[in-house]
């Protein structure tokens, strides 16, 4: 294959553990290999590590250390925040949530319907923002938990949380976000936005997978999902999982120093490469809308193409890059964020997400747009 490069453009999928976190977690598996809960100083050492790492995570988001709780992923944050919050109020029966989150709140939303509990998807605009006033309709004397995405993962649109936190709060209603788009990209202070939960995930920020966080505003009750030994202050079970906490720690430091290069390179590049594209590849069109947005994701429709098509091109020169469609059932569902944004499903599966990161580089953009308009008019000219 000539001209094989590996361009890394999925970064909202999964990101590349950094240098910096590896070494840091390395001696954790090494060395420091004691349960943190044991007496004897080989055990309170390790302790003390995630300790270090809690307060780093936490000074991501202007936490107090005590408000973090670890956990192993995204999904698991989200999921403990809805499942406490309506085992803690029984009577109440429903929760609204949005139809563009991630499948870990929208396959959960529809779990909690088959369990006969009442959930409101609230709808999007066509360029992927939402009418807060929906937000305020929908609240009911019954409503247990609201929980809206901070940035959208397929089209980087950025939701008005601390505006949604701010009409929960009036109301009495418990809020989380799931903002595990934004480390790195956005500064997130949960003071002054105010809200009781809110979660993020290692391997979207350089740690590894199979970490997370939830943020519990300290006075907000949580019900822990995982049930055992008294880990995280009674908040969830399970013997710590600490090189992965401490490689957390690391990444959240590396990201809060990473918001400058990601704001302004890596958007130039983000930039470059949509408006190239907007430009030369006729009928090419952005999915969401164009401001407000984080910096490193593009999504494009392009007409008389199918996504995976130009996906499994792409491969072909070493470019990772994504499309939001689900394979359920051996065949190709178009994006539920794209059809929620009114998109007919031919557009919606001919879109595809560029999410780029701190390690591309304007070289990577060069071979993409080297080669993404010849792979268009290939694969148009297939189509009948
Ligand atoms: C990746 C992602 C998740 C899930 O996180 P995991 O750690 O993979 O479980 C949840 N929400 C959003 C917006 C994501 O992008």
């Amino acid at each position: 294959m000539h001209d094989k490069r590996f361009c890394y453009f999925d970064n909202n999928a999964t990101t590349q553990v950094a240098p910096e976190v590896v070494e840091a977690m390395l001696p954790v598996l090494t060395e420091h290999w004691g349960n943190p809960s044991s007496a004897y100083e080989f055990g309170t050492r390790v302790a003390e590590l995630i300790e270090g790492a809690r307060t780093k995570a936490a000074a991501l988001i202007n936490a107090e250390p005590r408000e973090v709780v670890f956990t192993s992923c995204g999904t698991e944050s989200n999921n403990t925040a809805l499942s406490s919050a309506l085992r803690l109020s029984p009577h109440k029966r429903h929760v609204i949530t949005t139809a563009v989150e991630h499948s870990a709140n929208i396959k959960f939303g529809r779990h909690l319907i088959q369990q006969g509990y009442d959930v409101t998807f609230l709808p999007v605009e066509s360029d992927g923002s939402i009418d807060i006033h929906l937000l305020e309709q929908a609240l009911k004397p019954e409503t247990a938990i609201v929980s809206a995405m901070f940035a959208n993962n397929e089209t980087g649109v950025i939701f008005p949380i601390e505006e949604m936190a701010a009409i929960c709060r009036y109301k009495g209603v418990p809020f989380h976000t799931d903002a595990v788009q934004t480390p790195g990209k956005l500064k997130l202070d949960v003071k002054a936005l105010d809200i009781d939960f809110l979660s993020l995930s290692g391997h979207k920020l350089h740690a590894p997978k199979g970490i997370g966080l939830l943020y519990v505003r300290s006075g907000s009750r949580l019900q822990p999902y995982i049930i055992g030994g008294g880990q995280e202050r009674g908040r969830r079970g399970g013997t710590e999982n600490v090189p992965y906490m401490v490689g957390f720690g690391r990444a959240a430091e590396l990201a809060m120093n990473s918001i400058a290069d990601e704001n302004i390179r890596v958007r130039a590049l983000r930039d470059r490469l949509e408006d190239t594209i907007l430009k030369t590849i006729p009928g090419a069109a952005r999915n969401g809308s164009r401001v407000d947005r984080l910096c490193n994701t593009s999504n494009i429709s392009f007409p008389n193409v199918e996504a995976e098509a130009v996906l499994k091109k792409l491969d072909q020169i070493g470019v990772c890059a994504s499309s939001g469609s689900a394979c359920t059932t051996g065949s190709l569902d178009p994006s539920h964020v794209l059809m929620a944004m009114g998109m007919s499903p031919a557009r919606a599966l001919g879109s595809v997400r560029f999410s780029l990161g701190i390690y591309n580089t304007d070289t990577d953009v060069d071979h993409l747009l080297a080669h993404l308009p010849r792979i268009i008019t290939e694969l148009q000219a297939e189509t009948p």
